[in-house]
């Protein structure tokens, strides 16, 4: 934990490393303008440095290595478009203009998440929108993993969470506000891209992803291949939420993977017998496919 400090040291402390920051900027020289590389940062990105308190490490950042090749990700959401049920549609749009009165916000414990980075571990720039979405399922009970998410782990390997849990019932968890980084994925990579923010763990997908996990059906509490599926209601409220997702933060569909494909371990099988069609019925009924 940081200690705490009193709130006008915070400010005063800011005004000066402001003015810092404000200092160096014109010690560059007014007439030097920003390169899109970021060799020469503007004002806005020195500022935002300096209120984060993390300065560009000295020296030129270096060149970050590439994940491992991975086969391409083929959507099954994008193949031919189907005309969903109109009854479907018109149930989705009413679920949907409840949407924030049915999420349910916990809070997890800090250990478990962190900001997104706007540098990797080698000083380089990093674009931390979320731009990649990954489906997962807890395995154990709804229970089981917000009490893992509640309880604080000190080290790496025990951190976890997603940003939401869909419940058997459709109930609808949000753990973590998407704009913070939840540690859904260890050692993942997508399209050729992954981000290494700690030298030591390697690379992972979690600066640029949103996760979203479907609660097991009791039939598949072990790591057999497959288990009874997800229900109605499960995909009902993960289509609300992906959809919201994909309009937000342009998400497009081809974008939307699983745990299994992004894992670069190969241990990694979820979300099991999940049904494509049910989600791809309902993204085209709430118009965010084809
Ligand atoms: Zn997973």
């Amino acid at each position: 934990m940081t200690p705490r400090t009193p709130p006008l040291l915070i400010a005063l402390a800011g005004a000066s490393l402001v003015c810092t920051g404000l200092a160096l900027w014109l010690a560059r020289g007014l007439m030097t303008s920003p390169s899109p590389s970021g060799q020469n940062p503007s004002l806005l990105e020195i500022l935002d440095d300096v209120r984060r308190g993390q300065p560009a490490p000295p020296g030129s950042p270096k060149p970050a290595p590439q994940p491992p090749a991975q086969t391409a990700w083929r959507s099954p959401l994008t193949d031919a478009c189907v005309a969903p049920e109109p009854a479907m549609g018109q149930r989705l749009r009413d679920l949907s203009a409840q949407l924030n009165k049915r999420v349910n916000r916990i809070r997890i414990h800090p250990s478990n998440f962190s900001e997104r980075q706007k540098k990797d571990a080698f000083g380089n720039r990093i674009d931390p929108n979320p731009r990649v979405i990954v489906l997962h399922e807890t395995v154990y009970g709804l229970g089981s993993a917000i009490n893992t998410f509640i309880t604080p782990h000190p080290h790496d390997d025990g951190q976890v969470s997603y940003h939401v849990l869909i419940g058997e019932d459709g109930r609808i968890i949000q753990a973590l506000d998407p704009a913070k980084r939840a540690f859904g994925a260890g050692y993942s990579a997508f399209a050729g891209e992954w981000v290494i923010t700690n030298r030591k763990v390697g690379g992972s997908i979690n600066n640029f992803a949103l996760h979203l996990s479907l609660e097991t059906p009791l039939d598949g509490e072990d790591d057999a291949p497959g288990h009874s599926g997800y229900t109605q209601a499960q995909y009902d409220a993960m289509a609300l939420v992906l959809a919201d997702w994909m309009r937000r933060y342009r998400i497009p569909p081809e974008n939307i993977t699983t745990h299994r494909y992004v894992d670069l371990g190969g241990e990694r099988a979820d979300p099991r017998s999940f049904q494509w069609n049910e989600l791809k019925e309902r993204l085209i009924a709430l118009d965010v496919l084809c």
